[in-house]
């Protein structure tokens, strides 16, 4: 059973962001990093500046394996000891949810370091342990939610398949492909052609990449080798979001607004559960959004979770970093600058705040 009277207390998710570097040299920069928290301008009056407070910030500085080492490692051994693990990257499309999942070759993100980590975490357990008393095995699945459909990203041609929730409350999804792994290596030649799987679908599409949510399950397993043969079950959820800009602003028709309609639903499930689990309210929403009914068993209770807010700095993401920071925090102040130093940072700032008049008031219109 994984809910035991010890693991009533919810377990909250832990909401950090990470600010990205500036790639356009003749933007604006509007948010600032400190160490807690982050500051952007108030536009509706420029002499305030919104400081929103969060468990942890990264800032453009901070490195792919400093995010991993302090957010994401700790929790490795967790999952061995058969607990659920979630980590998922929130934020609008170029904040930088891909380059803090999934990375690059020469810069890699959270999917390999975890996986990397995992196996070294496996030998540092079966080193603690008598020997030959545990075996253990590692196997991985990758779907893809796309308007409210689970798809099979290992095996395409299993799309719209069904989740369900056993005797125990774990949540499965029958006929999910589900490849053992020993090592980084294997795991690379079946995630690569799966990873094109999806990219040649964004193509056609036209970037349905940042329309969907990509999400790489990993299971661990740990069977003791004598009786009375002990099992336990970890997962560990990494997810790429569905982008979070406002999908009303880009004027979306036909199949687009269906597209954003299921996203923002789903993200705005997400944001009620998250609430709810970090108030400790009785009800929690999961099975509003097929997103939150995969995470059921693996955020909230006494599993591990954290959100890993991506906002990029520069002005014409100000109107898209100010929302993904009301839905990130709900910590925030709003902060008097009447004796603001920086001239050059206020000139910036009128310019910004007419900006984001002009795109507020696009918003807004029905
Ligand atoms: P998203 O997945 O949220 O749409 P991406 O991860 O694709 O955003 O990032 C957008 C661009 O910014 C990419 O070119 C990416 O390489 C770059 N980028 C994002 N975060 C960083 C970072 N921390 N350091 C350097 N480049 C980054
Ligand atoms: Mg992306």
């Amino acid at each position: 059973m994984r809910f035991t009277e010890m693991d009533k207390k919810q377990t909250k998710v832990q909401v950090v962001v990470r600010v990205r570097p500036p790639l356009d040299p003749v933007d604006t920069i509007c948010a600032n990093a400190l160490s807690h928290s982050v500051e952007i301008f108030n536009h509706r009056n420029i002499k305030e500046t919104i400081k929103y407070d969060f468990a942890a910030v990264y800032n453009s500085e901070s490195t792919q394996q400093m995010i991993y080492n302090d957010a994401v490692k700790p929790l490795l051994l967790q999952s061995i000891q058969g607990q659920n693990i979630s980590i998922f990257a929130y934020g609008p499309t170029g904040a930088g949810k891909t380059h803090t999942m999934l990375g690059s070759p020469s810069d890699p993100g959270i999917i390999t370091r975890v996986i990397n980590g995992l196996f070294q975490s496996i030998e540092a357990d079966s080193r603690l342990q008598s020997t030959q008393e545990w075996n253990y095995s590692v196997s991985f699945s990758y779907l893809e939610i796309y308007n409210e459909k689970v798809h099979d990203l290992l095996e395409p041609k299993n799309s719209d398949l069904p989740i369900r929730e056993d005797g125990d409350k774990n949540i499965f999804v029958p006929g999910l492909t589900d490849k053992t792994i020993n090592n980084f290596d294997e795991f690379k030649a079946l995630f690569v052609p799966a990873s094109n799987n999806r990219t040649t679908a964004a193509t056609k599409l036209n970037d349905r990449s940042s329309r969907s949510h990509s999400i790489l399950l990993l299971k661990v397993k740990k069977t003791g080798l004598r009786p009375p043969h002990r099992e336990f079950h970890g997962k560990i959820y990494l997810i790429d979001l569905a982008g979070s800009e406002d999908n009303r602003r880009t004027g979306n028709k036909g199949i687009r607004l269906k597209e954003s309609g299921a996203i923002n639903k789903s993200l705005f499930v997400l944001g009620e559960v998250v609430d709810a689990i970090n108030n400790g309210l009785p009800r929690i929403p999961y099975r509003n959004s097929k997103l939150t009914r995969l995470l059921q068993d693996s955020i909230g209770g006494s599993c591990h979770s954290v959100m890993i807010t991506n906002i990029a700095p520069e002005q014409k993401y100000y109107y898209d970093t100010y929302c993904t920071l009301n839905f990130a925090s709900k910590s925030k102040k709003i902060v008097n600058n009447t004796c603001t130093k920086e001239t050059s940072r206020l000139q910036g700032l009128k310019r910004s705040v007419s900006e984001s008049h002009k795109e507020i008031s696009t918003v807004s219109q029905p």
